[in-house]
């Protein structure tokens, strides 16, 4: 496996693989991988002849208040779990590399970043159709991975393959949750042990309004209420948002009565933890 700092590195790896006619596969992450990550990972391997793992912290689709500095990073473990899952590259640039002094150029995708992640962060989706779309064409892949635990991100970036014509499959794969039900994340080792409890109200949560669903329940706006009483109950939680939206077009939405995206984020202390449920 190779790690590869420069565009032009992968770039002349896909030369090579496309003069053999091998299929690529292509897995864009922040690294600091875990069974999350592995579990697109090995899926890409299973699929294509040939995977790139990307690892960039995406500095783009972060707020000036967000925790970009503070963003976890060990390369050398993530370099070990994608060689052990069969990866190629990992491709893991400075930011200088992906972005130059003059960049100007930014893909914005409309309409299903209105709501959810898009409300209170107003800039996010920006950047990552921006960087999506670069590793998308210095990857040339045929595939790209993605997990449901960032749902809105999967139908953002489907959006954005379909409105500007990409040449490209994407993968949604499920979500990869500890043994007590909390969804996998960079981000839960910002945890105290404290919080690290609190955050089981999450899953508590997604699980509740499920079921109610799985029961019959077809008015959302129940299903949510009853959702939003149970993170109440934490004292360290703070909603961010708990809403339902059409699952293609991510549009509020009352009534279960076509696919449905039920999501939340929720701050236990200062990290903010996604979660949530597609019904179909
Ligand atoms: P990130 O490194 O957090 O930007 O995530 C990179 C990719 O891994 C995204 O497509 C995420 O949706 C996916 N991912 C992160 N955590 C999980 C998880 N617990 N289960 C499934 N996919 C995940």
């Amino acid at each position: 496996m190779k790690l590869a700092k420069t565009v032009a590195e992968v770039k002349e790896a896909v030369r090579q693989w496309k003069k053999e006619g091998l299929s690529i596969g292509l897995v864009p992450t922040m690294g600091y991988l875990h069974e999350g990550h592995k579990c697109l990972i090995d899926r890409a391997v299973k699929e294509n002849d040939r995977v790139i793992v990307s690892d960039f912290v995406n500095p783009i689709q972060f707020g000036p208040k967000e925790d970009l500095a503070s963003y976890p990073r060990d390369i050398e473990a993530d370099c070990k779990l994608c060689e052990d899952s069969g990866a190629d590259i990992v491709f893991n640039p400075e930011v200088e590399e992906m972005y130059a002094e003059n960049f100007t150029t930014f893909v914005d995708t409309t309409g299903v970043t209105e709501e959810l992640c898009g409300k209170s962060r107003p800039t996010h989706f920006r950047g990552v159709c921006t960087v999506v779309s670069k590793l998308f064409n210095i990857s040339e892949a045929d595939r790209a991975y993605f997990g449901q635990k960032d749902a809105q991100q999967l139908a953002v970036i489907r959006r954005m393959v379909r409105d500007l014509n990409m040449n490209i499959e994407i993968i949604g794969c499920p979500i990869i949750r500890e043994k007590d039900g909390l969804a996998k994340s960079s981000r839960n080792t910002y945890l105290s042990k404290e919080e690290r409890e609190a955050a089981l109200v999450l899953s508590k949560a997604i699980n509740a309004g499920k079921k109610m669903i799985e029961e019959g329940e077809r008015d959302g706006d129940k299903v949510l209420s009853e959702m939003r009483k149970i993170v109440e109950q934490e004292k360290l939680a703070r909603i961010d948002y708990i809403e339902m939206v059409k699952w293609d077009s991510i549009e509020i939405h009352h009534k279960v009565d076509q696919p449905v995206l039920v999501a939340m984020a929720v701050f236990i202390g200062k990290t903010r933890l996604i979660d949530n449920f597609i019904w179909e």
